[in-house]
């Protein structure tokens, strides 16, 4: 029977990061991917700040199919008929080396498992692992297909609901308020029509996020990207919102919903969706991490929980990327002491707590506490975008002084609440 040193579970941005540094280290590496394609099942928002993992990977960023780098940030609070929007605009923003990126996963993930391929990975599409084999309480392969694969280590990558993390003992299945649930679609439009709907000029792109009316008051918001000839438009909502506010509408109606928008339906004019997508989010933050290692199995990307939603970015992909990396690294340590037990490999936990990987779901631990707060997600945009409607507004009469204007939205109720909202915004 043929032994790996390496079996990879999914050809997601971890799994196929872990796969690229190890091949490149010559061990032998089988990636498993249940899709018909790396990427023909996943699911992003979609965009790649690449700051954070430009010198792991510094071959490949020249030639990665990424989509309009970001030039224009953009950030809506939408109440039920008025939305109030900030543009950001900065130098730094248009400076090469760019920050970030929109990308279509198909492509994308398709592209980086080509890259591990060359490098010398197996990358085996169709095949689903469906357990782990355990001997002695370590890991020693996985069954896939019906087939026994065996490997010195495996690197669980399969995703938010990784099956192969649970059957290893490293995690319990979830619970609603850890996770979100996001819809998408890629809507095809002309790059003349989103250049100039977006204002931008060549490969320059748009990010815009939306909270507020767009997910009716449930923990959750809007994004739409700019890629070279279409639209990434979607919402991301809270899974125990969603459950527990029985008049909820469902995901769907709501992104109908949002790209009836007036704001939204101008910019999506003459497009034409070409890819329908849902895909569960871990979104519970530091304190829902599952565990990132045992005997024979590291785990990574979304797998492990990686992934953290503040407002005003959704971010998984860099961290699906780095923890791919450091599992790899990891490995190679553990190859080199031929110890493949947590003794070794809990090395993984103190690389990614060095890196900016768990340094930043430690600095954002308190998150998702201060976020569930549906004064966020309603109160709060009513009020901005009836304060606009009066400042803007000219009266047949004598209009009013903008302070009174401004002041009666502000009673000691509401202004009290505002101090504790911001009391809790301060711990993010
Ligand atoms: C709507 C939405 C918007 C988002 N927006 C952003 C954003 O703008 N920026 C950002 O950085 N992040 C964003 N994220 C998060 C980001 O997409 C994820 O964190 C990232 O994709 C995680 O990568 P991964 O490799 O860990 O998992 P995945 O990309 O989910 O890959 C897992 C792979 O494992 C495979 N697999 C699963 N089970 C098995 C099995 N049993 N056997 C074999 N293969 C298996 C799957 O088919 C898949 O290919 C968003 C997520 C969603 C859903």
């Amino acid at each position: 029977m043929e032994k790996f040193d390496v079996i990879v579970v999914g050809a997601g941005l971890a799994g196929l990061a872990a796969a690229y540094t190890l091949a490149c280290e010559g061990l032998e590496v089988l990636v498993l991917e249940r899709g018909d394609y790396a990427g023909a099942k996943n699911v992003t928002g979609g965009r790649l700040y690449v700051n954070p993992v430009r010198e792991f990977f510094p071959d490949l960023w020249a030639k990665a199919p990424l989509e309009r780098f970001i030039a224009n940030e953009g950030f809506t609070m939408m109440a039920a008929e008025r939305s109030l929007s900030i543009n950001y605009y900065g130098n730094e923003l248009a400076d090469e080396p760019y920050q970030s990126y929109s990308v279509l996963r198909a492509k994308f993930d398709r592209w980086l498992a080509k890259q591990a391929q060359r490098k010398g990975a197996a990358v085996v599409t169709r095949s689903r692992v469906d357990d782990v084999i355990m001997e002695a309480g370590q890991v020693k392969g996985v069954w896939a297909a019906g087939e026994e694969l065996r490997s010195d280590v495996v690197i669980a990558c399969d995703g938010v609901l990784s099956l192969t993390a649970e059957k290893a003992g490293l995690r319990s299945p979830g619970i609603p308020e850890n996770y979100a649930v996001g819809l998408k679609e890629v809507i095809e439009l002309a790059p003349e029509l989103i250049e100039a709907r977006f204002g931008l000029e060549g490969n320059e792109g748009a990010a815009h996020m939306f909270m507020g009316e767009v997910t009716k008051g449930m923990f959750g918001g809007g994004f739409l990207y700019t890629n070279q000839a279409s639209l990434s438009l979607g919402i991301v909502v809270s899974i125990k919102d969603m459950m527990e506010n029985e008049a909820s509408l469902g995901a769907p109606v709501l992104l109908d919903n949002f790209k009836q928008r007036p704001e939204i339906a101008r910019l999506l004019k003459g497009g034409e969706t070409v890819e329908y997508s849902a895909h569960v989010i871990p979104e519970g933050g530091y304190k829902a991490l599952g565990k990132l290692y045992g005997d024979g199995i590291l785990v990574a990307g979304d797998a492990a929980g990686l992934s953290m939603n503040i407002g005003v970015t959704v971010r998984g992909m860099e961290y699906a990327l780095a923890s791919g990396y450091y599992a790899a690294r990891t490995v190679m340590q553990a190859k080199e002491l031929g110890d493949f037990s947590v003794a070794t490999l809990k090395h993984y936990e103190l690389l990614l707590k060095d890196s900016f990987v768990l340094k930043d779901f430690a600095s954002f631990k308190e998150t998702p506490r201060v976020l569930d707060n549906p004064r966020f997600f309603t109160t709060y945009p009513e009020m901005l975008g009836d304060m606009m409607k009066d400042i803007y507004a000219v009266p047949g009469g004598a209009k009013n002084r903008l302070y009174p204007t401004i002041k009666k939205y502000m009673t000691l109720r509401e202004m009290w609440q505002m101090a504790g909202d911001v009391r809790q915004v301060m711990k993010i």
